[in-house]
């Protein structure tokens, strides 16, 4: 019998134990932190930053005083600065290359400076930091209120242009809102972002409206001036293996988001054994969030070695530091239904090099009462093929200005190939679109 139930611990407890894994920095570290920077000339965090943002002069503001004059600097290159201050892999990024990193293996505490910043100015002040330009009369469609088609339709507003954006959803904010691990967003955080950034004015969101499903790029790009496109992956990959729809073999980013719109986190089911499938991030945060709920056991298996995982070495890191197992090159063989539910998991060795796996014939079983699947999230090839965009792989092919091969519609974020599947990338490929359809609409 499957052991999965609800309130493993009760919810003033979750609460503390999601709340205790990011403490920001107050004022006195934050002035502390700033003092070890270097203000490097041609400062190599900056070119290992997607968005640009001129790191040193944030940081020097922060060391005179000028919090809110170093957040207008950190939103002025990613107006989700507050955001990627949350969940940049940083230590794969700019503080990868700080110098203090390389000469002493500690580098300065670039994202935790960032979100003191960039809270610091939410927290002080209602006025929006940026100004619209004069109004041009253009009207442009943003499909999909993720990072990306929020940046966009943000820098859009602030040429002077009106956005109208079609979101499938209810609610705004995209995976910051549905799929990032909830302790790194706490108090409804995605929520208050998209609302600073609305705050600039010029942008509407109609919600409940589809691309596919209401909503054409024909009729857009027939009423609009131009499109950009920001739906992100919406599909998820599956096992291929008998049992799937079994009780508690579950997709983990359908499970997150359930997590993340849960009000009262001890009424979420989770078993006493859990399996995660997957080598990514999604992997580390449901393992991280089940391990955090209560959950005994929980073990990641990946097919490949921990070096091939896409998590990072921090992020596999801080998933063992909450208990979290992670077993290497161990592939799905079988999953384990007992009476309708998931009782266990057949795994077989693997090995490989330069790319190539193969299972060795060997096999482990072991118990499971919750297995999530975090093997990938898919794009909507057939709806972008079928609305004539080239794509590569299944994603859009955009250019260096992250125009598509339609002449009036541009693309950014998870759906467009060669992208990396972050935030902090969203947000650039957004602005960088932006600045091309403005470019185009001021021509
Ligand atoms: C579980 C998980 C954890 C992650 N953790 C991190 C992290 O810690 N750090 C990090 O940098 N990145 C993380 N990522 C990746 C990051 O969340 C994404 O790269 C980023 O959200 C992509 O932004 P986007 O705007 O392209 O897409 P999304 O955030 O997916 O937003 C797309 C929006 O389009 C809407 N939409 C979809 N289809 C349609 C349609 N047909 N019509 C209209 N609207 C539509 C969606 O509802 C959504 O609002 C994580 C991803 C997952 C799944
Ligand atoms: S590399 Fe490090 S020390 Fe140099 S400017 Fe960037 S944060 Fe400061």
């Amino acid at each position: 019998m499957a052991d999965i139930k609800s309130g493993r611990l009760d919810e003033a407890r979750l609460q503390q134990r999601f709340a205790e894994v990011y403490e920001p920095l107050d004022r006195h570290e934050a002035h502390v932190e700033s003092d070890r920077c270097y203000f490097c000339y041609d400062a190599p965090c900056v070119t290992a930053c997607p968005t640009s943002i001129d790191i040193p002069l944030f940081i020097r503001e922060i060391s005179v005083g000028n919090a809110n004059g170093a957040a207008k600097t950190i939103l002025d290159a990613n107006i989700m600065g507050g955001m990627c201050a949350r969940v940049c892999p940083t230590e794969t990024l700019c503080e990868e290359v700080c110098v203090r990193e390389v000469a002493e293996g500690k580098p300065v505490k670039i994202g935790e400076l960032q979100r003191f910043a960039t809270d610091n100015l939410m927290a002080t002040t209602d006025a929006h930091p940026f100004t619209r330009a004069a109004e041009t009369g253009k009207r442009v469609a943003v499909i999909g209120a993720g990072p990306a088609g929020l940046s966009c339709a943000h820098r859009l507003a602030m040429h002077g242009h009106d956005v109208t954006i079609f979101e499938a959803l209810p609610k705004p904010g995209g995976l910051n809102e549905f799929g990032i691990a909830a302790y790194k967003a706490m108090d409804d955080f995605a929520q208050a972002e998209v609302d600073f950034i609305l705050g600039i004015g010029g942008i509407d969101i109609e919600y409940g409206k589809a691309l596919g499903n209401g909503v054409s790029l024909d009729t857009l790009t027939a009423d609009y001036d131009a499109t950009f496109i920001g739906m992100g992956l919406p599909g998820t990959n599956e096992l291929g293996l008998d049992g799937e729809d079994a009780d508690g073999c579950i997709d983990a980013v359908d499970y997150i988001a359930q997590l993340r719109q849960s009000d009262d986190l001890s009424k979420l089911p989770v078993g006493r054994n859990v399996v995660v499938i997957g080598g990514g991030m999604t992997a580390i945060d449901i393992a991280a969030q089940t391990k955090l709920l209560g959950a005994e056991n929980v073990t990641i298996f990946y097919r490949r070695g921990m070096e091939n995982m896409n998590a990072s070495q921090y992020e596999q890191d801080h998933a063992q530091k909450h208990g979290v197992t992670i077993r290497q090159w161990l592939q799905p063989k079988a999953l384990h239904v007992t009476d309708g539910a998931v009782s266990g998991m057949t795994f077989e060795y693997t090995s490989g090099t330069n790319g190539s796996l193969r299972g060795t014939g060997e096999t482990v079983s072991v118990e499971a009462d919750q297995v999530f699947k975090a093997i990938g999230q898919t794009p909507a090839s057939d709806l972008l093929a079928a609305a004539g965009i080239t794509l590569e792989r299944g994603r859009i092919a955009v250019d260096a200005n992250r125009k598509t091969s339609h002449v009036k519609i541009w693309a950014g974020g998870d759906c467009v190939a060669g992208g990396e599947d972050l935030t902090v990338v969203s947000v650039e490929d957004g602005k960088l679109a932006a600045e091309d359809i403005h470019k185009m609409l001021s021509a």
